[in-house]
């Protein structure tokens, strides 16, 4: 993958810092609140030209006790995940748009949806992801909330040239932690003083109010996606080649480290045997998000953002809509645009639209009688692909109860 060039990197940050700035209050920090903001960028490599598509906020995540049979509650508010889901919207509507021969950034190959060449994708986040890439060793710089590797252009403004022989001189017997736990089910963080709290490599789940989650830690989910594509299964089914991020940016002056990164991301334990097809490229930006966690922002903001680049937005409460009660959560009209049970809506009415897909994913099957956790199981190139990476990079991972049979239109 051919690097963007630094200026890039914080040209594409800067759009995603303002494209922020300028959404309502309702849902940012207060005073003494920090969040994570992350963002799916499209880039045009040709034209040089970028635009925001989808953009998340938060850093909760609901218990296993919580999570609704029903699809619309979110489990997972991280703003890399919130992210995610509003991307996955923008495919959709692509994947709409190609179907009826209108501007989309996907052409029909093969009765299949391709991406157009030169449609690249940007993933942007302030912070590095919870579980294994925020285990980062703590070192003594000018800064201290600047972790192991410091960015190259900052190394440049200190003039910090031999900055293997500094970083080593700094480092300090540390480590940020996590707040992600290994798998019940696998071997556990020996929580030592000092920089043996942690095993490396590990898969883990997010951390949680109360219950355990089930969620897995945004660097394991990140990896999955770099590794089995972004778009997810019930996508899959209509491209004829998975979607992957080609260059992951970090946000300036929170603890950061190009090696916790790439562990997390590529090469976890010494026997993995994953292959990539390409590998993404990682930066660090030199700007940072105004909301990171700090000295007098020490509390997590309790919602999530969630803003796409049709105009939709959003605010999430607990894997609710904003001001939505225990009462009124079942009412269609209450669902976040983003739940599974608006994604899941969004794939049928597609899968309708074209008598030709609707044969090939569901056979003789009313589309409207599948319910989500049987659609999810007709992916079966995408099942083959993840069960491959799961083997052979994460070893283990978690396991959902099978309770996602709802339907949508029946
Ligand atoms: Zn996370």
């Amino acid at each position: 993958m051919r690097p963007l060039k630094q200026s890039i990197v914080d040209d594409i940050v800067k759009e995603c810092l303002e494209t922020y700035s300028k959404l309502p209050k309702t849902g940012k920090p207060v005073e003494n609140e920090w969040t994570v903001l992350s963002c799916v960028i499209q880039y045009d490599m040709n034209r040089n030209d970028y635009k925001v598509i989808a953009l998340g906020t938060g850093s909760k995540c609901i218990g296993a006790s919580k999570m609704s049979p029903n699809g619309n509650i979110l489990n997972d508010s991280h703003a890399e995940i919130i992210a995610r889901r509003g991307f996955l919207l923008y495919l959709y509507d692509n994947i709409e748009q190609c179907l009826q021969n209108k501007s989309s950034i996907f052409v029909l190959n093969s009765s299949m949806c391709t991406l157009k060449p030169n449609i690249d994708f940007v993933f942007y986040s302030s912070q590095l992801p919870c579980g294994d890439a925020s285990i980062i060793p703590k070192v003594e710089t000018l800064d201290d909330q600047v972790g192991d590797i410091i960015c190259s252009s900052k190394r440049a403004a200190i003039g910090d040239v031999d900055d293997d022989y500094n970083c080593k001189k700094s480092k300090i017997n540390d480590i940020h932690r996590t707040g992600a736990k290994c798998l019940e089910n696998s071997v556990q963080d020996p929580k030592l003083p000092g920089k043996d709290y942690h095993l490396l490599g590990q898969v883990r789940t997010k951390p949680g109010r109360g219950d355990r989650t089930l969620s897995m830690s945004c660097s394991d989910k990140i990896a999955r996606w770099i590794h089995s594509g972004i778009h997810g299964s019930l996508i899959d089914m209509l491209l004829l080649e998975p979607i992957y991020i080609n260059h992951f940016i970090f946000g300036a002056e929170v603890p950061y480290c190009e090696e916790s990164l790439k562990r997390a991301f590529f090469t976890r334990n010494i026997t993995n045997t994953a292959k990539l097809n390409s590998v993404p490229c990682i930066y660090q930006s030199t700007l940072p998000f105004p909301h990171i966690r700090s000295e007098e922002a020490k509390k997590p903001a309790p919602s999530s953002i969630i803003w796409r680049s049709n105009g939709s937005f959003e605010v999430a409460v607990q894997g609710k809509k904003l001001g939505v009660t225990k009462k009124n959560e079942n009412i269609l009209g209450n669902y976040l645009s983003i739940c599974k049970f608006n994604l899941f809506k969004k794939f049928q009415s597609i899968l309708n639209e074209n008598e030709e897909w609707k044969q090939r994913v569901c056979g003789s099957d009313q589309v409207e009688n599948t319910p989500y956790n049987e659609m999810k199981r007709k992916s079966t190139r995408y099942i083959y692909r993840w069960n491959e990476v799961k083997e052979s990079f994460f070893k283990i991972w978690t396991r959902k109860p099978d309770i996602f049979t709802f339907k949508v239109m029946s």
